[in-house]
């Protein structure tokens, strides 16, 4: 890959950085667990989000080994509100394997970084650069999103081939004196002036070399392939209270999906579906009274399935012993429990 313009791109985003950085917590230190941590949290959500969960995350766990040992269900809680619960059982699967495999140092190189449990070619080379000043790439969806447009790439970033190229790129570009900044540099052009759409380029420090913009097809790139669409299922969600005003509640799976959270019985509605029936006969109880049709009725959206939830409010009394994973809780006790977003926001109908 060809570009004249190396040096200049280089320094001026840099000293870009320097000057316009973002005081985020995590900036504050070249701890690699912590710049770990912070990476985590960050995919898939955003950077107000994080930072009161990155905050009281590590007041909990300051160290290494406080997360690696930390009982399952206390840690789905710090993380409860966060989604995508998998990165929170990596993380500290992850963390573990440091403990126990690398005397409590997390790996300096990239092999070895990158056989850790949830640690992708990105996280690697962010904790690799940021925490130990190696000059290695962190390519997301902001770096190529910048990069598409001042090298003009005109590949499909959709298709996972195409990081390869962005990979290739980072390791042309990158400063090597200062590898950290370089590439949250580009993170952060990326997330403020670089955007998915509008680019401010006439605020941008590194219009000049810029391509995309010099050919005045800043907005025509990234090259994107649509998503195939995703998924719908529909559920009764059951609100069942028996008659000491507790609620049925349940854990979810061990594997797949918001493993090991909490949730009301759900049952999947469709064609042939007698959801009250299934919901008696599968949880062993008996519908005394419909109290409320229609409590709350809402979609819930993951990145490649959505939900849509009409939930009930019904009295229960019952028949025989529940389920293994089941049990009736008072709401102080539910609110104990880690539950994921969709069913915090009915639990929020009941306080
Ligand atoms: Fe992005 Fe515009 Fe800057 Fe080019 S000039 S990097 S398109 S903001």
């Amino acid at each position: 890959m060809k570009y004249q313009y190396k040096n200049e791109f280089r320094h001026n985003l840099v000293e870009w950085f320097n000057n316009e950085k973002r005081d985020l917590p995590w900036r504050h230190t070249s701890d690699p667990y912590k710049i770990w941590v912070s990476e985590v949290m960050l995919q898939q959500t955003r950077v107000d989000t994080v930072i009161p969960y990155y905050n009281r995350f590590l007041d909990k766990y300051p160290t290494i080994q406080d997360l690696a040992y930390a009982p399952e269900e206390e840690l789905l809680k710090m993380w409860e509100g966060l989604g995508y619960y998998s990165r929170a059982r990596n993380l500290q699967a992850g963390v573990k394997e440091v403990v126990e495999k690398y005397n409590s140092v997390v790996p300096d190189n990239r092999h070895d970084i990158s056989s850790l449990k949830g640690v992708g070619p990105y996280t690697a080379g962010a904790i690799l650069s940021i925490a130990y000043q190696k000059a290695e790439h962190a390519v997301d969806g902001n770096v190529m999103r910048v990069l598409s447009r001042v090298l003009l790439i005109e590949e499909d970033i959709a298709l996972p081939k195409t990081r390869k190229v962005f990979e290739e790129a980072v390791e042309m570009l990158i400063d090597e004196k200062h590898p950290g900044d370089f590439n949250q540099a580009l993170m952060d052009l990326g997330a403020m002036i670089c955007t998915p759409t509008s680019p401010k380029c006439l605020l941008c420090p590194v219009r000049d070399y810029c391509i995309a913009f010099n050919e005045g097809i800043a907005d025509q790139l990234p090259i994107k392939s649509k998503k195939t669409k995703t998924k719908k299922v529909q559920f009764k969600v059951y609100l069942a209270a028996d008659q000491k005003g507790r609620y049925l509640l349940e854990k979810r799976p061990s594997e797949g999906l918001l493993a090991n959270m909490w949730q009301f019985p759900m049952i999947e509605i469709n064609e042939n579906s007698m959801s009250d029936e299934t919901f008696k006969h599968n949880y062993n109880v008996e519908i005394k009274e419909y109290i409320e049709e229609q409590l709350l009725k809402f979609k819930h959206v993951f990145s490649h399935l959505t939900w849509e939830m009409d939930c009930v409010y019904v009295l229960v009394e019952p028949k025989n012993d529940l389920p293994g994973d089941a049990l009736f809780l008072t709401i102080e006790e539910i609110k104990t429990l880690p539950m994921p977003v969709s069913m915090l926001k009915i639990l929020n109908v009941l306080n």
